[in-house]
């Protein structure tokens, strides 16, 4: 039984075999770690961003992509590839460079698709017209990750984003005309949110033209802002089986053709204070489809809440 749509299947569908997503890391910051509108970053955010996976960034785009596809292609039986500018804020960079970066993962032969993580407030036409410039001249699928966390303006205030919910949709509403995917990137276990805003945050999601969601638990990094608040006790994590309710809650509300990239990371346990609860990430996406098992459920099972739910009825 499918809980949920998943993205391996999604890829299968779309692409008739299996496509893997390679992590490329480009020489760029965050405004929100640069002095643009923080200098510290979000609390939980560590001095490799969230590129533990990555190769050395002055590696160039094409050598990343060899040697990842070298150590994939064997391993995993993949054979085409979306190169993902995973690390930090990657449309936070001089358009010349980010145009040179595009069209240097686009034109690989192998490469079916681009994917591109940014932040709500780093999304503007001119590098819109980029991505969409490579989607015409190769054929390339272009997705755009985009970093929400939360729906609630009191917990992006307390994680430090620098942004809110408004340039969120500002983002959505930018990039749907283009016809991009948009990946949003939420994380279900802030300790200053609960199961309500976590609800809230699939509708608010399920209302706009996003067709992909990745959902973290989150981590604490040493060295980091939240690290120093969890040490000193005034944060706590809420409990695994709070984390699997709140997915569960979360994934039913989603809108049905939504695709999940994750239901959960999967981090690395050096460098950090607390990560996924001791436990493997696999282990925690059985529980959470265990979940869906034992209440009868699935993704969208409660999504008609959409498109006038209180007159569909009458007509
Ligand atoms: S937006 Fe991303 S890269 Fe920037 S500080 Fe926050 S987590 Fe780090």
């Amino acid at each position: 039984m499918d809980y949920y749509r998943t993205y391996s299947s999604y890829l299968k569908e779309k692409y008739g075999e299996k496509v893997y997503k390679l992590p490329i890391a480009l020489p760029v910051t965050c405004p929100n770690r640069d002095g643009f509108c923080g200098t510290g970053g979000c609390t939980f955010c560590g001095e490799i961003g969230a590129g533990y996976e990555n190769l050395p960034e002055d590696l160039s785009v094409t050598e990343q992509i060899e040697r990842n596809i070298a150590h994939i292609a064997p391993k995993y039986k993949a054979y085409k590839y979306i190169p993902y500018f995973q690390n930090f804020t990657n449309t936070y960079l001089p358009l010349a460079a980010f145009t040179a970066y595009v069209d240097e993962a686009a034109r690989h032969a192998d490469c079916v698709g681009l994917a591109i993580a940014t932040r709500p407030d780093c999304i503007h036409p001119a590098y819109l017209d980029v991505l969409a410039e490579a989607k015409a001249k190769y054929g390339t699928d272009i997705t755009v990750e985009l970093g929400l966390q939360s729906t609630n303006p009191h917990s992006l205030l307390a994680i430090q984003r620098g942004h809110t919910v408004g340039e969120y949709i500002d983002a959505v509403l930018q990039i749907a005309p283009y016809g991009f995917d948009v990946c949003t990137h939420i994380i279900a276990n802030l300790p200053w949110d609960d199961r309500v805003d976590v609800r809230e945050a699939s509708k608010i999601i399920s209302a706009l033209p996003v067709q992909q969601v990745k959902i973290h638990a989150l981590y604490i990094i040493r060295h980091t802002l939240m690290a120093q608040q969890y040490t000193a006790g005034t944060i706590q994590m809420c409990s695994l089986d709070e984390y699997v309710d709140r997915v569960v809650d979360f994934v039913e509300l989603l809108r049905p053709d939504i695709v999940l990239q994750r239901l959960v990371g999967r981090v690395p346990e050096e460098n950090t204070l607390f990560a996924n609860w001791g436990r493997a990430w696999w282990v925690i996406r059985d529980r959470i489809e265990a979940e869906f098992a034992r209440r009868g459920t699935r993704q969208g099972s409660r999504c008609g809440y959409l498109g006038g739910a209180a007159v569909k009825r009458w007509v």
